[in-house]
Parts: C-alpha cells; sequence; structure tokens
C-alpha cells in the first residue's frame, strides 16, 4: 500500500529550509487570500508560471475582489487574458466567480464546498486551502509525482496519474503540520528547478541523502 510511506528522515525540514533560498518568486505567493490562489490557479491552467505572472498584476490591479470581477465585462476579461491564449478562460473564470457570489457570496473554505465550483477539482480546492488558509494538506500535480515517483521507487510498480487516489493519500501524509504551505511550494519548485524531467541536478537537491532513484544510480 503506498498509502504508508514516510519521509525517512527530515526531508520537510530540509526543503522548506532549501526553499528559503531557492524559492521562485511570483506575487501570488507574497500574501495570499483564497481570491488570488483561485484567480492564480485558472490563469496557471495549462500555462507556464512566467506567462501567468505577466497578467496576474494587472489582472489584480482591476479586479481586486469578487465584486469587481463578477462585475467585469467578458470582453475586458478576454482582452487582459489575451497573452495568455485560451479565450474560454474569460468565460471560465467568470462563471466560478459568479457561482461563488451566488452560491455563498464569499469563496468558501472546505474542500467539498470548493469542488463545487465549476472549473475546480481536487488540485485547486487543496491549493486555495494550503496556501491561504495554511491547512495541513497535501498537492499532488504533475511534477510532485515526479518527486515522489524518484525519491520513493515509485516508478516502476505502475505508471500514476494525478488522478491516482492513493498518490493523494501519499501527499496528505507526508505533508507536515508546520508551514504546510511553504513545504508544499518547495515540492513544486524542486519538481520545476532541480527534479526536472529531464537532466534532474541531483546535486544540487536538499533530499539526495535518501533518495531511492540518486541512490540507485
Ligand atoms: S536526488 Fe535527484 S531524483 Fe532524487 S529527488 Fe533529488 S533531484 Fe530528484
Amino acid at each position: 500500500m503506498l498509502s504508508v510511506i514516510e519521509w525517512p528522515d527530515k526531508e520537510s525540514e530540509k526543503l522548506i529550509d532549501w526553499h528559503r533560498t531557492a524559492s521562485r518568486s511570483f506575487s501570488w505567493r507574497k500574501k495570499p487570500s483564497k481570491y488570488q490562489v483561485l484567480v492564480a490557479e485558472f490563469l496557471l491552467q495549462r500555462t507556464q508560471p512566467v506567462q501567468a505572472a505577466k497578467v496576474f498584476d494587472s489582472f489584480m490591479g482591476r479586479w481586486p475582489d469578487i465584486d469587481s470581477i463578477t462585475g467585469a465585462r467578458e470582453s475586458q476579461l478576454v482582452k487582459v487574458l489575451s497573452p495568455l491564449g485560451r479565450r474560454s478562460r474569460a468565460k471560465d473564470i467568470k462563471k466560478a466567480f459568479k457561482f461563488i457570489k451566488a452560491e455563498w457570496g464569499a469563496i468558501p473554505g472546505t474542500e467539498e464546498e470548493l469542488k463545487l465550483i465549476p472549473g475546480v477539482g481536487n488540485y485547486i480546492a487543496r491549493a486555495v486551502l494550503c496556501f491561504a488558509l495554511k491547512k495541513p494538506i497535501g498537492l499532488v500535480d504533475p511534477g510532485i509525482i515526479r518527486v515522489f515517483n524518484r525519491f520513493f521507487c515509485l516508478e516502476s510498480s505502475k505508471v500514476r496519474a494525478h488522478t491516482d487516489k492513493e498518490l493523494w493519500e501519499v501527499a496528505d501524509s507526508l505533508v507536515p503540520n508546520k508551514k504546510p504551505d511553504r513545504y508544499n511550494l518547495a515540492l513544486l519548485d524542486l519538481a520545476a528547478l532541480v527534479c526536472t524531467a529531464k537532466s534532474p541536478k541531483h546535486n544540487d537537491c536538499p533530499i539526495k541523502t535518501n533518495c531511492c532513484f540518486f541512490g540507485a544510480m
């Protein structure tokens, strides 16, 4: 059973320590509210973070809260979001926030409620809870799966996707109670900067000592 997996040593602390100096800097990470995380995640869908960062600040400058975004004209949204491509994104954002306003008046704070919002699945719901509310909750995305697969040598067992329920259980069992937001950001940045799909930089990795993949090289 994958769900009994544990970090062998103080890997979560090592990741958080490493992240103090290695973090990627994005506006939505500074003091994230539920609104900011939700907007950022919509911008990040099928988009590189560097691209999303180019429109996040102008988006927030125009529509800093739910009232302003639900009152926005779709044509304005399309224009601001145009550098990111995918015209339907404007419609998706409008639909999600209109739903929130009609249903609760404000962004809810439980996973079950968040997942009722159109366009919001496991990852976005949990990102809101972890980054805005600091809940100790695991995240799974393709980069984090790669780190888990390599660190615990899971790759041979079967091909795993972010929809794999067992992986979400693993992620939940590994997340620390202290600084869960920093820990999840560290995992995302480790996957993006160090444990990359091609040519991983093992020697720069803060958790290489206990890494199964690195140990087998
Ligand atoms: S040591 Fe290498 S394979 Fe292992 S987690 Fe770090 S970068 Fe990934």
